[in-house]
């Protein structure tokens, strides 16, 4: 058993490290890191009111984690943010593969910007569906990297872009691209609504509505011709601007649509204080169609927000009966593979004059 341990902790937005020489094996440090953990988080009054903190514990150990106490710092480092990720007052040991997945990120996070540059990103665009006439009366935008090791999902680079604030450039790009592909197609006889994902970081920024409007009236659309999809997320966070930029676009009449609706925190709240035009309701609950309770919820969603004057977006139909039943409860528009995976724009276009012809 190595001699020399190097803790890293993370207390509130201060680090310390613990360096421990002499111990028996794990489970005598671990007990160390109970202990510690215990001590630090046990409440003490301030004024009568009982005050406690929560710590997060790396743990990189000599010389197998590093020779160097650079080297194991940094290894604890990384070990500390893992443990913060599972919560209060935990601790993870430094491990290859968790070093594995830090570089895995630290070079997808470099190739995200790169394939800016190199133009690997493209807008695929999946159509919206009236589910009375079964025209298309809109798109969304969806974006896709076409990178040089093969085709990169949102998912996966996405929540990425948010953390490193990339979202906000590659955002201004999503939306260029996005206002120029409903121009081209405005040229060419298809006038569809054009809604574009919008992250929560994007709508934060104080100038996102005024940049945006401003880009809009460059272009000469008009604003009801633009759709923007938030999710219920980015009220969570109250951000400054958040609700200043939301009042500024709706006041222009650009369209808002809440995506994903049932999946995050949901607070019928701000449903009271912005008057967002469209719900979209996820594709977990479509999926639950079929079962007593799926069914419920999906009926009085519907209905409430029709009650509010939103429109309702069903997410994710693979099926015939799902359609059917939305029917039935008379859901506004609907979206999924049974109707069209995400397109290339020149494939949408195809699509839409072979559906009209
Ligand atoms: P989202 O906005 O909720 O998009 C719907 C996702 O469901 C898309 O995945 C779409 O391809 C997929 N989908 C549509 N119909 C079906 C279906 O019938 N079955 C199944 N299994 N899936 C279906 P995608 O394109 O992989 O995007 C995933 C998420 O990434 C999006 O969820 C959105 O949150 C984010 N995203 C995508 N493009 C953008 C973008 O341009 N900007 C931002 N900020 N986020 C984006
Ligand atoms: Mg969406
Ligand atoms: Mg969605």
């Amino acid at each position: 058993m190595s001699k020399i341990l190097c803790l890293n902790l993370c207390y509130h937005s201060n680090e310390f490290v613990i360096i421990i020489r002499d111990y028996k094996n794990y489970s005598e440090l671990i007990s160390i890191i109970s202990r510690v953990h215990k001590y630090i988080s046990t409440p003490w009054l301030v004024h009568n009111n009982p005050i406690s903190i929560n710590c997060s514990t790396g743990i990189a150990i000599y010389p197998k984690d590093g020779k160097t106490s650079i080297q194991l710092m940094k290894n604890a480092d990384i070990a500390m943010y893992e443990a913060k990720k599972l919560g209060r007052n935990q601790y993870h040991f430094f491990t290859e593969k968790l070093n594995k997945k830090v570089q895995d990120i630290i070079s997808l996070t470099k190739d995200m910007t790169e394939a800016l540059k190199d133009n690997e990103y493209e807008l695929y665009y999946q159509p919206k569906v009236s589910i009375k006439n079964s025209k298309i009366c809109g798109v969304e935008a969806l974006i896709r990297w076409n990178s040089k090791n093969g085709l990169v999902p949102p998912n996966k680079f996405i929540p990425l872009a948010e953390e490193n604030n990339f979202i906000l450039q590659l955002g201004d790009w999503i939306v260029d691209e996005a206002l120029n592909q409903y121009i081209l197609w405005k040229k060419n006889g298809i006038d569809l609504v054009m809604s574009i994902n919008i992250s929560a970081k994007q709508i934060s920024q104080k100038n996102f509505a005024k940049e945006l409007i401003k880009k809009i009236d460059y272009y000469e659309i008009n604003y009801s011709k633009i759709d923007l999809e938030i999710t219920e997320y980015m009220f969570l966070e109250n951000r400054e601007f958040t609700n200043e930029n939301l009042e500024k676009l709706l006041e222009k009449n650009i369209s808002i649509s809440l995506d994903d609706f049932g999946t995050g925190y949901s607070s019928l709240s701000y449903l009271k204080k912005f008057p967002i035009n469209n719900l979209k309701i996820d594709k977990t609950f479509v999926d639950d169609y079929s079962t007593k309770e799926g069914s419920i919820f999906l009926e009085t969603i519907v209905k409430m927000a029709q009650a509010l004057n939103m429109r309702v977006i069903a997410e994710g139909i693979e099926e015939e009966a799902q359609l059917e039943y939305l029917k039935k409860i008379s859901c506004d528009q609907y979206q999924g593979y049974y109707f069209s995976k995400p397109l290339k724009a020149k494939d949408l276009e195809e699509l839409y004059f072979r559906i009209i012809s």
